[in-house]
């Protein structure tokens, strides 16, 4: 029988998680294997829950009525539920979550107590979409099992050490002060990549590397020596390129426009750049890359030409940033799995000069590692 490490990413409405084993013999980070994974989405609306074993094969699944309600508190126990059935008597021996901010104080995983959730609740008016999901969560669980060590892993982490000057945005301090700076975010896919670039690419693990995350959520990070560089997310997961359904970059008078000209308010603003933009917002079909890239309506053509021409522009930003780059690296949803698209922005950038890679990045498996570390320190 093994140790068990569940890792949890807790969104607005849905919640990912990954249930890895530990040899205990041999506690070094790269003993943890995958059991199994899955999600429970839906959870106000019309809940579906799925698990997948390793090998992708479906384990179980269970949809509930349209219009039941199962909230955070109803995952959480039909997760425990499933997990109690089919972890195999395995020892669950902490949890990790996917915490997006950390703030400047957060800069490596920690032990989650309710002093520190007390200090991260701190941080959701940085990121209001999405840690008052994550802490929901870790609230609940510190609860239910107050013996079970929690720990927090952040998005932003991976880019603490860039310098003051790359971090700084040019305003006055009494804003600034209150911390608004450029975090970065996909730390945790970044740090992935970084960490077995050793291993699967070492002529490049040291030099100069742009790590394309092209997923639903898409940011590009500049790393050197396996340190983050630059990124281009910012102070939210809004800036840099185009998204999914995110806009990316925006001039911010546009916002100036949209207050006084259009009446919007901060909330009809906050949806349109969060949930009605990118791909989504510029093709009006569907944030799905592959819907895209199926179609044959122009404006299908268009949101996909912006999508690399914004990537090619940045990645040029990156690379003054660094001083050339020696190779790109693609990773998540598009980078993975879209040839099309990792041709089109090679070709835009055979200038450079740069190797391409493409690496799965395995987010998930990075917090377990860290969970895991940490659990060797308490
Ligand atoms: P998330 O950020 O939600 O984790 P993913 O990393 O899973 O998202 O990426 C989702 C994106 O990947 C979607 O736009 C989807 O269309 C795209 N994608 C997945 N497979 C392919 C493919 N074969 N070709 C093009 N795009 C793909």
């Amino acid at each position: 029988m093994s140790a068990a490490i569940l890792v949890l990413n807790a969104g607005s409405s849905s919640l990912k998680f990954s249930l890895f084993l530990q040899d205990e013999k041999m506690l070094e980070k790269n003993s943890l294997s995958l059991l199994f994974g899955g999600q429970l989405e839906g959870l106000y609306t019309a809940p579906h829950f799925k698990a997948k074993n390793a090998n992708g094969a479906v384990l179980a699944e269970k949809h509930w009525e349209q219009g039941e309600s199962l909230g955070h508190d109803g995952a959480i126990m039909y997760l425990k539920e499933f997990l109690r059935e089919n972890s195999g008597g395995h020892t669950l021996l902490a949890v990790g979550h996917r915490v997006v901010h950390g703030g400047s104080r957060y800069t490596a995983p920690v032990k989650l107590t309710n002093a520190v959730v007390d200090e991260l609740e701190k941080l959701c008016p940085l990121a209001p979409l999405h840690q008052p999901h994550n802490l929901k969560l870790i609230h609940l669980l510190l609860e239910s099992n107050p013996a079970l060590l929690q720990v927090a892993c952040f998005d932003t982490a991976f880019h603490h050490e860039q310098s003051d000057v790359v971090r700084a945005f040019a305003l006055p301090e009494s804003i600034t002060s209150k911390g608004v700076l450029r975090y970065g975010f996909h730390g945790l896919s970044y740090e992935y990549i970084a960490s077995v670039l050793p291993e699967m690419a070492p002529d490049i693990a040291k030099k100069r590397v742009v790590v394309l995350h092209l997923g639903n959520g898409v940011s590009l990070c500049g790393i050197h020596n396996g340190k983050s560089i630059a990124t281009t997310m910012g102070f939210s997961t809004l800036d840099g390129l185009v998204m999914g359904s995110r806009c990316g970059s925006l001039d911010p008078g546009v916002i100036l426009y949209l207050l006084d000209e259009l009446k919007m308010d901060a909330r009809a603003i906050e949806k349109l750049l969060y949930q009605q933009s990118g791909l989504l917002g510029v093709s009006e079909i569907s944030s799905d890359m592959r819907e895209l890239l199926e179609s044959d309506d122009a404006k299908a053509k268009f949101a996909v030409e912006l999508f690399i021409y914004r990537i090619v522009r940045e990645v040029g930003s990156l690379a003054a940033a660094m001083g050339g780059v020696d190779a790109l690296v693609f990773t998540a949803g598009i980078g993975e799995n879209s040839p099309v698209i990792r041709e089109r922005v090679c070709e835009a950038l055979t200038w450079l000069g740069a190797s391409m890679w493409v690496i799965p990045t395995n987010e998930e498996l990075m917090i377990a590692r860290h969970t895991a570390n940490l659990l060797e320190r308490v």
